[in-house]
């Protein structure tokens, strides 16, 4: 629903206006060509970039919601995009659009993202009827995820009607994808159950779906994990999540399938395990909630950015920056009391530059 703050489509720049026709317009070539310029535009880090990029995305966003987000982790080597093309290819297969996102902060130390390489989803790629975004370079984990969260919105704006976040799992990325996603689904191999102090803690507790691949390696080994993955899941059930008891019917309790991404097996089941969960979640409210959580999260990381940005482009910290680090490099200056410093810089408490680098 469009808000009385959202610019109609006749007060933006024609430019933007061109381009946000084209993103909502026929599908195709040129609106596939919109999606990634209006993508690329908001991975920009000029400012001249980023405001229009702010109008463009503020007319696209009542168009936006209508997918469903699927977070997805695992390590390196488990089997992500190997699932993914075939998930994909089989949704596509079934009328759905599937848009594919990264979030990899390390992308931008290593030189490579996740998703740069094309041949690793190699049939899915070049399907009309999806579209793979490799992770944004900007460096910073909140840089990253802010650019996913806004390309997540372009992607449902331009009807991809299932939206996939993958993460590597570095640092807290897992964290942040779950934080924008309607499922979290984390993949694990068939030996995870032998060394479950291995699968962090906090990972699991994040998860809703766990799914263990290569199943069509060692069916006993799949097996044996996927019972102790539900123990555990369910240990965690009891004791990580307040306020839900063991066996209600009416609250969604994480679980443990098995298939193999490479033979294509146990992708229909777990589907339909997918679709069970949509239609609970919706049911109890816990859909809706979420949503409007992963609004907030949004809101917090562009103030957390913006404030960070704003403070660096301050003309007083400009000036006063170069004077109190080097204080602080050689030792003259606590790094606590030049950080307050500066800070009050901004807030207008110090009244000069000058007297914050004395
Ligand atoms: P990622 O690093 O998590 O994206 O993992 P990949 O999808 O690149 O897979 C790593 C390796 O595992 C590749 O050689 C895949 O062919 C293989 N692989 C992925 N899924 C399966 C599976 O279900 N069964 C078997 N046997 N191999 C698989």
């Amino acid at each position: 629903m469009p808000m009385s703050s959202v610019p109609a489509f006749s007060e933006l720049p024609e430019s933007e206006r061109d381009l946000a026709r084209q993103v909502l317009g026929p599908l195709g070539s040129a609106q596939r060509r919109a999606v990634a310029k209006t993508i690329t535009l908001l991975e920009s880090t000029r400012p001249d970039h980023r405001q229009r990029a702010e109008q463009l995305l503020n007319a696209l966003l009542p168009h936006s919601g209508g997918s469903f987000r699927l977070g997805i982790s695992g390590v390196p080597g488990v089997g992500k995009s190997t699932f993914i093309e075939a998930l994909g290819l089989f949704l596509i297969g079934q009328g759905h659009r599937v848009a594919v996102l990264a979030v990899d902060p390390s992308s931008s130390v290593s030189g490579g993202s996740i998703l740069g390489d094309k041949t690793r989803m190699e049939h899915l790629s070049v399907s009309p009827q999806a579209f793979i975004r490799p992770s944004p370079s900007s460096g910073t984990l909140g840089g990253v995820a802010q650019s996913t969260r806004e390309a997540l919105r372009v992607f449902e704006a331009a009807r991809y009607d299932v939206v996939i976040v993958e993460t590597v799992g570095v640092g807290q990325s897992e964290t942040a994808v779950a934080g924008m996603t309607d499922l979290f689904l984390l993949l694990q191999l068939p030996n995870a159950g032998d060394d479950l102090q291995a699968i962090k803690k906090g990972v699991m507790e994040l998860a809703d779906l766990v799914v263990i691949n290569k199943a069509d390696l060692d069916e006993a080994a799949a097996t044996r994990a996927r019972a102790q993955i539900t123990s555990a899941l369910r240990l965690f059930g009891l004791h990580g999540r307040p306020g839900q008891e063991a066996h209600n019917d009416n609250v969604w309790h994480p679980q443990v399938l098995q298939l193999s991404a490479l033979k294509g097996t146990g992708l229909a089941e777990f589907w339909d395990v997918v679709k069970r969960y949509q239609a609970l979640q919706q049911r109890n409210g816990q859909w809706q909630q979420r949503r409007l959580d992963q609004d907030q999260a949004w809101m917090w990381e562009r103030i957390d950015a913006g404030l960070k940005s704003r403070f660096k482009h301050h003309p007083q910290v400009k000036a006063a920056l170069p004077a109190l680090s080097e204080q602080v490099r050689s030792g003259k200056l606590a790094a606590s009391v030049a950080a307050e410093r500066l800070l009050a810089l901004v807030e207008g408490q110090i009244a000069s530059a000058r007297g914050a680098s004395q």
